[in-house]
């Protein structure tokens, strides 16, 4: 058959139809350049009969240009990109596009020149030449890279290649990684993890799927535990897929990973240069890359052989893809073990419930570490009701936390305060005339940053400096800060304690592999007294001599109300109190609220997971929510207010109306203008019974909107603004 139907990667264009030109063959899976019109388009051959086309007669249609020269997309990948379009309501192309991530894999040059020291000397020795040499010693780089780590401007650099002191190297771009070595370090697991273990390296042996949820409470080791099924995956020649949840817990992970397997894994995440991507992208489709440790984007790569999924921290909320194509990429990751036929763990110690509900029903495989590794305890676990143990007034801390923080500096005991707030205070007003900053494209409040003495909108990154006199009314020095950033809790430390040594962890300040790195060996080297920080510290760190979590505001999360509040502020505070006792001294957790009776808040003094999740079970139950009911948000857009409503309405009048599905709406979004764009929603609530996909293609297919309008479909939504 020299006739292909291509998948083009354009979500404006649908299928189209081409010639295969004589002696040219492309099975399903080729990534092709097709010419359209006068322009060139990236295609992709598809399975023949899976994609809608009309039939042009074979003497129209045009030849493809090039067939590129990377292996063909295998056919479980395609599955998996047709099955994450369908349920998601989202353009195949936009979803293909994910696995092609890289634009330099499939082109472009395969060496690059980097730069290093030649040993001869400069005919004038400066002073800052002579510290730029120093600081080169044994290292090799592209000029950008070698000036950030001289600290001169490339300027300096290339006055010394000029001179012969600095050399260029011709560098392989596609040159292998490293390899793992299975048996580099293998530690002695407890009896619990082993079993575990067993279990695990098992399942990759039978290369079948199968789903399991590893539920081991904080510190019980599952890194190592998992690490052996991948060991497993790695002698049987066959590819593992690692997810993490955030960049920020890479080089954590990046560092236990070396210590087990003698190497680094191969890294995926957005930030990586574009001869990296490449590079990567190369070796996972050739199968070369052994253990691929990565973001949610990961996850959509042309495996040539995998042979293991993992999703670390698997009920975080960030594996969930808010815009574009919004997947959620634990449950795509177990879809693509499916359609790989392979095992997939999703690890945790606070699993979602929807992951606790399909243990319950046997779908998934349930393995337990219930006690912490090294016979460490499980933090103790004490409540501060803020109705009686009142801070002072614009004080954030009540005396007890006081007290505890005072004691663990006496004692030279690392304390984490967590408050999931950046900034230093969330809104800004005028004294005078009550004037409240606001972002200008969006509806939301500038949130106060004093470390950078700006304003900033969290929503679209609006910044401006933090103005002397108020824009509204002229007065200066009228501006007070309302409420506590993290930011302003270390103010109040730093006058409680103006000894102790203090960091700010959020991701203003850990933005970047190498601030991270340095934070955690700082914290490790015991050179951080007190941690305060965002949800970013709730995660996976392991700090041996932590022995405090102070929650200053555990009713923070629980105020928004959405249908996740209780599940998040669970696993927020639990992964939080987590960190606390790791090492040899028992770890303590002083949770600050105004609600000590509330469910949520009760079940974390308890220590008493399951009754947490009982109540939150039957609170679903009855609401219809997930996993007994479905929800969709539907957001229609624009950038002008009439136009985002009458579509609003538009869609509002054709509903459809069904016994299983109801439909919320439209109304204002919570967030009823984002970057300059006005917000109208729907939410629909269906039954298991209804085919809600379905439902929503053909009542939003049916409309057609206004060219400046945008309509969004979020499928098991995870932001309700
Ligand atoms: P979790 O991810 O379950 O919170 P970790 O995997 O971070 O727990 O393990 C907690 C600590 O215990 C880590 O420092 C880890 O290296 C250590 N650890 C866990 N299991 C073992 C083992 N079998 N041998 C040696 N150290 C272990
Ligand atoms: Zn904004």
């Amino acid at each position: 058959m020299n006739r292909v139907r291509l998948l083009v990667l354009n979500a404006a264009l649908g299928p189209l139809d081409y010639r295969l030109p004589e002696g040219v063959s492309a099975p399903p899976g080729t990534v092709v350049v097709a010419p359209l019109g006068p322009r060139k388009v990236m295609g992709i051959v598809w399975d023949e009969g899976r994609l809608p086309g009309d039939a042009i007669a074979f003497e129209r249609l045009r030849p493809i240009l090039e067939v590129l020269p990377v292996p063909p997309l295998p056919a479980p990948l395609r599955r998996l990109i047709e099955w994450t379009a369908d349920y998601y309501c989202a353009p195949l192309a936009s979803t293909a596009r994910m696995a092609l991530a890289s634009g330099g894999a499939l082109g472009g040059p395969a060496t690059m020149t980097e730069y290093r020291l030649s040993g001869g000397l400069p005919e004038r020795m400066t002073a800052q030449r002579l510290a730029a040499i120093e600081a080169l010693e044994g290292e090799q780089g592209t000029m950008r890279e070698l000036a950030g780590i001289a600290g001169v401007s490339e300027g300096v650099l290339r006055g010394l290649v000029n001179q012969g002191v600095i050399e260029p190297v011709t560098v392989n771009i596609d040159r292998p990684y490293p390899p793992a070595d299975p048996d580099f370090h293998q530690p002695a697991l407890s009896e619990a993890q082993g079993a575990v273990a067993g279990t695990l390296v098992e399942a990759v042996r039978a290369e079948k799927f199968a789903p399991f949820l590893l539920d081991g409470v904080t510190g019980s080791g599952k890194t190592e535990t998992y690490f052996e099924p991948v060991a497993a995956a790695i002698r049987a020649g066959r590819q593992v897929l690692v997810l993490l949840p955030e960049i920020a817990l890479t080089e954590n992970f990046l560092a236990r990973f070396a210590a087990r397997f003698g190497a680094a894994p191969v890294l995926w995440h957005s930030s990586l240069k574009s001869t990296e991507r490449r590079r990567a992208w190369r070796a996972i489709s050739d199968g070369s890359a052994q253990v691929v440790v990565g973001a949610r984007s990961a996850l959509f790569l042309p495996y040539a052989n995998l042979g293991l999924i993992v999703v670390d921290e698997a009920h975080e909320i960030s594996f969930k893809q808010d815009d574009g194509v919004r997947y959620n990429a634990r449950d795509v990751a177990v879809m693509r073990a499916r359609f790989e036929g392979l095992p997939v763990i999703l690890a945790s110690a606070t699993p979602a419930l929807e992951s606790l509900h399909m243990a319950d029903m046997g779908v998934y495989t349930k393995l337990d570490l219930p006690a912490r590794f090294g016979g460490a305890s499980l933090p103790h676990v004490r409540l501060i009701n803020l109705t009686e143990e009142k801070p002072g007034s614009q004080r954030w801390l009540a005396g007890p936390l006081i007290d505890a923080l005072r004691d663990r500096l006496d004692k030279g005991e690392q304390s984490l305060l967590f408050l999931n707030r950046r900034g230093y205070a969330p809104l800004t007003l005028c004294r005078n005339c009550g004037h409240r900053f606001k972002c200008p494209s969006c509806s939301a409040w500038l949130v106060e940053h004093r470390l950078s003495a700006r304003l900033a909108c969290h929503h679209c990154g609006f910044e401006t400096r933090v103005p002397e006199a108020c824009p509204e009314c002229g007065e200066s020095d009228c501006l007070v800060a309302c409420g506590p950033g993290v930011e302003r809790i270390a103010a109040e430390v730093a006058e409680l304690f103006p000894e102790a040594r203090v960091v700010v962890a959020t991701s203003d300040t850990l933005n970047t592999p190498d601030r991270a790195a340095e934070f955690i060996a700082m914290a490790e080297g015991k050179a951080i007294d007190i941690i305060i920080g965002t949800q970013l510290v709730t995660k996976g760190f392991h700090f041996p001599d932590l022995t405090l979590v102070g929650v200053v505001d555990a009713d923070l999360g629980l105020e928004g109300g959405d249908l996740r509040a209780g599940e998040r502020t669970y696993a927020q505070i639990a992964q939080v109190a987590g960190r606390a006792g790791r090492g040899a001294k028992p770890g303590e957790v002083l949770i600050q609220t105004r609600h000590p009776d509330a469910p949520v808040i009760a079940a974390l003094a308890n220590g008493d997971r399951d009754a947490f999740y009982a109540a939150e079970t039957e609170g679903r139950r009855d609401a219809g929510a997930p996993p007994f009911g479905r929800w969709a948000a539907i957001i229609l857009s624009s950038e002008d207010e009439k136009e985002a409503r009458e579509a609003a309405q538009r869609l509002g009048d054709v509903r459809p109306r069904l016994a299983d599905v109801q439909i919320l709406g439209p109304a204002p979004a919570p967030l009823s203008l984002l970057r300059g764009r006005y917000r109208y929603r729907f939410l629909v609530n269906a039954r298991r019974s209804a085919n809600l996909q379905a439902m929503l293609r053909d009542w939003i297919g049916g409309v057609n909107f206004a060219p400046g309008v945008r309509v969004g479909v979020d499928i098991d939504p995870y932001s309700f603004v």
